[in-house]
């Protein structure tokens, strides 16, 4: 075995120097399998082989952002654009009620219709419906002000990918308005006020290079955020990345791993970008570490429309075809869905 997976294995508290090197192993299957190996044994140990299942309400492709790599950023004029009502949403969580589901993440672009009143109401009204589930906010950047409405509301979770620890790195991938300070300042908000927090990003990105994944992986120790989200970027054929390569599955696989052994209790999903790269990318990742599907319980009317980037997979299923498969899949490499709300450990510790 290489002596820096050897390391890592020994003791995961690299410095960017370290992970750079740990990096270089990405495309050694030898290096994959030995810390697939460490990953799966801390996912069974705190998940056993139960898998967590969070029903997905993508409620609104308006954006006022410009992120060069969405599909659904504000300059796609091609994008068709659409949002849910109250009582859409609310059927939503009702056929995931129904499927089984205890977590409902409603996620959506930067969409001012949705203003806070409204969404407290959302919120309310679901947490009222529902008071056994879990429900997760996706929906960007907002106020601290706003977060703690949201909070005060019952939101218990909330994913804000970080997208690039490296600034840079973030310019190349975002419009001069943005920034990553702002971005660092929801998640510390976000943290503060109490929501099992998720940051993460894409593998593969433009302009990512592996000096930038490592400032991930040190951003990521630092935050302890108890959720991670991190898939393949994916071109989408309307925005200016639409001749850039896709992140690799591999590539992807292997920092599942990375950041199960940095953060052995993190709730770790095998996203559907994944799943789009490759036919088992899904169970790759589970099997990589990971320890959450996101099944889709949009309507399948809308579906399509949500479209980050090319050719994502299930938007033709309804949402109980989605459950069936994904259970199949689980099932086909000894795993289980499961569907409880599945929180959070509130500390990373691996005591
Ligand atoms: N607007 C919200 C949530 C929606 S985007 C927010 O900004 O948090 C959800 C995630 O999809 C983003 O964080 C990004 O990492 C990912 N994403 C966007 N475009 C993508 C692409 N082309 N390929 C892969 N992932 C993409």
């Amino acid at each position: 075995m290489k002596e820096i997976i050897k390391r890592y294995l020994q003791n995961p508290d690299f410095t960017k120097e370290e992970f750079v090197e740990l990096l270089q192993c990405a495309d050694d299957p030898e290096a994959r399998a030995a810390l697939a190996e460490e990953a799966v044994r801390l996912q069974k140990l705190y998940y056993g082989n139960k898998v967590y299942t969070r029903g997905l309400i993508e409620f609104t492709n308006y954006c006022k952002n410009n992120c060069y790599y969405c599909g659904i950023r504000r300059g796609n004029l091609h994008a068709k654009r659409y949002r849910l009502t109250k009582d859409e949403i609310l059927s939503c969580c009702e056929t995931g009620y129904d499927l089984g589901y205890r977590t409902f993440v409603l996620q959506g672009g930067e969409d001012a219709w949705f203003t806070d009143d409204r969404m407290v109401e959302i919120i309310r009204e679901i947490k009222e419906r529902y008071p056994d589930c879990a429900l997760t906010l996706s929906i960007g950047e907002k106020s601290y002000e706003s977060y703690k409405r949201f909070r005060e509301a019952g939101a218990d979770r909330y994913l804000l990918r970080h997208e690039t620890a490296n600034e840079r790195h973030y310019h190349q991938l975002h419009p001069e308005q943005m920034s990553l300070m702002n971005r660092m300042r929801c998640l510390r908000d976000l943290k503060a006020l109490g929501y099992q927090t998720g940051a993460g990003c894409m593998v593969g990105s433009p302009g990512q290079t592996i000096e930038c994944l490592a400032e991930d992986l040190v951003f990521l120790k630092e935050l302890q955020p108890e959720m991670v989200g991190i898939g393949p970027f994916i071109p989408h054929h309307d925005t200016m990345f639409a001749d850039s390569p896709a992140g690799s599955v591999d590539q992807t696989v292997f920092l599942l791993s990375v950041i199960r052994i940095l953060l052995p209790k993190v709730l770790l999903p095998a996203t559907t970008a994944l799943g789009t790269m490759d036919p088992k990318g899904r169970e790759k990742g589970i099997l990589a570490g990971a320890n959450v599907v996101m099944p889709n319980l949009s309507p399948v009317k809308n579906r399509k429309q949500y479209e980050l980037y090319d050719n994502k997979i299930c938007t033709g299923e309804e949402s109980a075809e989605c459950r069936g498969c994904l259970a199949g899949r689980m099932a086909s490499i000894g795993y289980e869905l499961a569907f409880e709300r599945g929180d959070a450990y509130m500390n990373n510790k691996s005591e």
